[in-house]
């Protein structure tokens, strides 16, 4: 009954994940339990976190005093003084409050509010980075939208409200006439992403100009039923438009990359999302590209690129690990008050 545990949470736009681990976030410790994001209200997500959450201490016969610190990690953007994400895309509603529901819930334990991609890097640093990697790296995620983490000669960026390296949203096509979820034009999850994967190829369907015959096959003539999935599949077969269209994803990666390797001077970058089920598709031009002719798209010496072996769960390992940094003292959260 003395033994102590810690919580992570990770909110997305279609799951909610739990897990819980003993106090030393030892791996085989480790139990998670997952329900799907109901968006009804703007309390949808907060009702939805306290029932699994609850539901899952009592299946495990852990008590509320027993849990150290829950690592709550979402979508963002996040607001870290009030607890709440604004403006997001992919969950619904223009804010909707976390941590006070959840706290009056679960009295007495603190909550660490982070953004998801945030956590991730936390989750790569604990579980996955070498030695020689932990002090300078990135995470990616490249799935519904493009997000970011970075570790920068040892220290978590965080930002003033906890939405450093938002880097999906950084204008690569300034003139694009497409516009992102986010309001802007030509933002490099436009272009990369699957929902911008998706939406430029019915923008060129629509055009009429390249051959799709193999696409509008796979998707038996309904457009409806096109993805990123059936795209990078066409594309593989040979499809006109579809290979346009992701090898076009594909150079935006690169320059995206090459980005973030010229602001933070990455050791390594790990990519994650969902879009990396076609990594066979996505990372052997970019690994070509930054060993042969790094050069066109970083000045600085090339990061190692990497995918992360946790899938969709990196983002809940991080969770985890930022309660256990937290309570150590860690000096990888430097200067940030939680
Ligand atoms: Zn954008």
């Amino acid at each position: 009954m003395n033994q102590k545990f810690i919580v992570g949470v990770d909110i997305g736009g279609t799951w909610i994940r739990v897990a819980i681990c003993t106090a030393d976030l030892i791996e085989r410790n480790i139990k998670t339990k997952i329900s799907e994001t109901l968006k009804e209200n703007k309390y949808s997500i907060s009702n939805s976190v306290c029932k699994l959450l609850s539901e899952f201490l009592s299946e495990n016969c852990i008590k509320s005093e027993q849990i150290l610190g829950i690592g709550l990690a979402t979508a963002g953007p996040i607001d870290m003084i009030k607890g709440e994400v604004f403006n997001s895309p992919n969950l619904g509603f223009r804010v909707i409050p976390l941590k006070k529901p959840i706290e009056e819930k679960f009295p007495g334990i603190p909550i660490y509010l982070i953004n998801d991609c945030n956590a991730a890097v936390l989750g790569v640093h604990y579980f996955e980075a070498d030695d020689n990697e932990k002090e300078n790296l990135a995470y990616i995620t490249v799935s519904t939208g493009i997000g970011g983490g970075v570790i920068c000669n040892g220290h978590l960026l965080f930002g003033k409200d906890g939405n450093a390296v938002e880097i999906g949203h950084g204008i690569v096509e300034p003139k694009s006439t497409i516009q992102c979820n986010c309001g802007a034009y030509g933002c490099w999850e436009v272009f990369s992403s699957g929902t911008g994967v998706k939406k430029r190829t019915l923008n060129t369907l629509n055009d009429g100009e390249l051959k799709a015959d193999i696409l509008l096959r796979i998707v038996d003539g309904n457009k409806s039923n096109i993805t990123a999935k059936e795209i990078f599949q066409a594309a593989r077969e040979g499809d006109k438009l579809s290979k346009k269209i992701v090898n076009e994803c594909i150079f935006y990666l690169k320059v995206g990359l090459g980005l973030v390797n010229n602001y933070y001077d990455c050791s390594s970058i790990f990519f994650g999302g969902a879009m990396m089920k076609d990594k066979e598709q996505i990372l052997p031009p970019l690994i070509e590209q930054f060993e042969k002719d790094p050069i066109k798209f970083t000045v600085n010496h090339p990061p190692k690129i990497k995918i992360t072996k946790y899938r969709d769960e990196i983002g809940l390992r991080g969770a985890l690990a930022l309660v256990k940094y937290k309570l150590e003292n860690n000096p990888i959260l430097e200067g940030i008050s939680f």
